[in-house]
C-alpha cells in the first residue's frame, strides 16, 4: 500500500482523454500523450501534471521505470455479482448451439440459494482478478435474483463489496434482466414497478435502472413503464438495447435521454439518430459478440453519427465470462475497426460518462481522482496489442497502489 500523497515520475508515456464529460465524433479519437512526464497526488487526487521531474518532492516516488501511464479502466458494464457458473453452456456454445437467453434462470436459481455473505465472497475474488487487470472502476447490475427480496440481496451484496475492495462501485437495479418461472409477465411488470424500484430507490441501494429491452424479453412499452418509474424514484436510466433484434430499444433510450444505452448489435439508423441528439453514451460489449458468435455492434457508424462510445465487459457467467477490460480493448481494435486512441477514450472517460461519473474519474487531469495503471509496455498502444496478457504493472486508486498482486519483478512500492 502506498500513501494518498504520491508523486509518480519516470512516465515514458501518459496519455489521457482530456474533460469532464464524454467525448464524441472526431474529439472521440483526440487524447493527449505527453512523454517523460510525472503526476503528483495530493489526497487522493491528481494535483499536479507535468514533464520531466517537479522541483520540488517532500512525499513518497514511484519510479514507474519509462512506461506508459493511462487512467485508471472503467467497466461500465458488469452483472459480477451472481452465484454458481454455466461451464457446460460455454461448451454448447462451443458445438454452435445459439444463445436463446434461457441461461439467466440458471444463474438466477443458483443465485437465490446463496447467502449474502456467499454473493459477496463470490464476488470479490472476481472483483480483485478485474482490478489486477486495470479496472479501477466497475458498474455491477442485480437481475439474477428477479424479486423484491433476492434482487435487493443483490444489491446489498455490491454495498457490502464496497467495504472490501479498493475499487469504485455503481449499483445498478436490473430486475428486468428476465421474467421469473413463478409469476406472469404483467404482474412482474407491476412488481418492479410498484415495489422493486421504489425499495431499492428508498434503501439508496442503486444509482441507475437497467431493462433488457430486445425480442424475447422486455417489449418497449414494458421498458418505458419500468424507466419512467425509476426516472420518478431518482434513478438514472440505462438500457439493455437491440442486442437480439432491432426493437426499437435504441429510440426509447433516446426519447428518454437514458445515460447510456448498451449493446446494440441491432441498432437501427434511427436508433443512432435518436442516441446522437440525446448524447446517450453507447457502451459497446464486443465480448459478448465473440462469446455468443453474434455480429459486432456498428461502432463505426455510432462514432460517425455523433455518438459517444463507451466499452464494457458485460461480465457475466453466461454471455460473457470475461473479466478483462484489455481483451475488450483488443476486440474494439480488431472487430469494431476503432483507432488506439478511440479504445483508450471508450475504455476510461466515456465509459465514466456512462456511470455519471465523468467530473470525477476518466482521465488523469488535476482535480481527479488519482486512479492510474502502470502499463509494462512503451506506449498506450500497445495495451490492446498483446492480446490476453496483462501488462498491467501497477494499479492506483486514490492514489494508492493496490494492484496487481506481486509477481516476479521490481517490486512497484518498494521505492
Ligand atoms: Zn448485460
Amino acid at each position: 500500500m502506498g500513501t494518498m500523497d504520491l508523486l509518480v515520475w519516470g512516465i515514458g508515456q501518459l496519455a489521457t482523454p482530456l474533460g469532464s464529460r464524454a467525448r464524441a465524433g472526431k474529439e472521440q479519437g483526440q487524447v493527449q500523450v505527453l512523454k517523460e512526464a510525472y503526476v503528483h497526488v495530493q489526497g487522493g487526487y491528481v494535483a499536479e501534471v507535468g514533464r520531466g521531474k517537479p522541483s520540488r518532492i517532500n512525499c513518497p516516488v514511484l519510479d514507474v521505470e519509462g512506461r506508459a501511464v493511462t487512467p485508471g479502466l472503467v467497466d461500465p458494464h458488469t452483472h459480477a455479482v451472481f452465484a454458481g457458473h454455466r461451464v457446460q453452456e460455454f461448451w454448447a456454445r462451443g458445438r454452435g448451439e445459439k444463445y436463446t437467453g434461457g441461461g439467466i434462470l440458471t444463474t438466477v436459481r443458483a443465485t437465490r440459494e446463496a447467502s449474502l455473505q456467499d454473493l459477496v465472497g463470490g464476488a470479490k475474488a472476481r472483483l480483485l482478478r478485474m482490478l489486477g487487470q486495470g479496472t479501477t472502476t466497475m458498474e455491477i447490475k442485480s437481475g439474477y435474483g428477479l424479486s423484491l427480496e433476492e434482487e435487493l440481496k443483490i444489491l446489498r451484496a455490491v454495498r457490502a463489496l464496497q467495504g472490501e475492495v479498493p475499487m469504485g462501485l455503481v449499483p445498478t437495479l436490473m430486475a428486468a434482466h428476465a421474467f421469473p418461472p413463478e409469476l406472469s409477465r404483467e404482474a412482474y411488470v407491476r412488481t418492479i414497478v410498484e415495489d422493486i424500484v421504489p425499495a431499492a430507490a428508498g434503501e439508496g441501494l442503486a444509482r441507475f435502472c437497467d431493462v433488457f429491452c430486445d425480442q424475447g424479453f422486455f417489449s418497449v412499452e414494458e421498458a418505458r413503464a419500468v424507466l419512467q418509474a425509476a426516472r420518478a424514484h431518482g434513478l438514472g436510466l440505462k438500457v439493455h438495447a437491440d442486442e437480439l433484434a432491432p426493437v426499437g430499444a435504441a429510440e426509447l433510450a433516446g426519447e428518454l435521454s437514458a445515460i447510456s444505452a448498451e449493446h446494440l448489435l441491432h441498432v437501427s439508423p434511427a436508433g443512432i439518430e435518436a442516441l446522437a441528439r440525446a448524447q446517450t453514451v453507447a457502451v459497446l460489449l464486443p465480448a459478448t459478440a465473440l462469446v455468443s458468435s453474434l455480429p459486432y455492434p456498428p461502432a463505426r457508424d455510432l462514432i460517425g453519427a455523433g455518438v459517444p462510445v463507451a466499452l464494457g465487459t458485460d461480465f457475466n457467467p453466461g454471455s460473457s465470462p470475461v473479466a478483462s477490460m484489455p481483451l475488450v480493448m483488443s476486440l474494439a481494435a480488431l472487430k469494431l475497426r476503432m483507432s488506439p486512441e478511440e479504445v483508450l477514450c471508450a475504455a476510461t472517460l466515456n465509459a465514466a460518462a456512462a456511470l455519471g461519473l465523468a467530473h470525477e474519474i476518466g482521465s488523469v487531469e488535476v482535480g481527479k481522482k488519482a486512479d492510474l495503471v502502470v502499463w509494462d509496455a512503451s506506449s498506450f498502444e500497445e495495451i490492446p496489442y498483446w492480446i490476453g496478457q496483462n501488462l498491467a504493472w501497477a494499479v492506483l486508486t486514490g492514489g494508492r497502489v493496490v494492484g496487481p498482486p506481486p509477481s516476479p519483478g521490481p517490486d512497484p512500492c518498494a521505492s
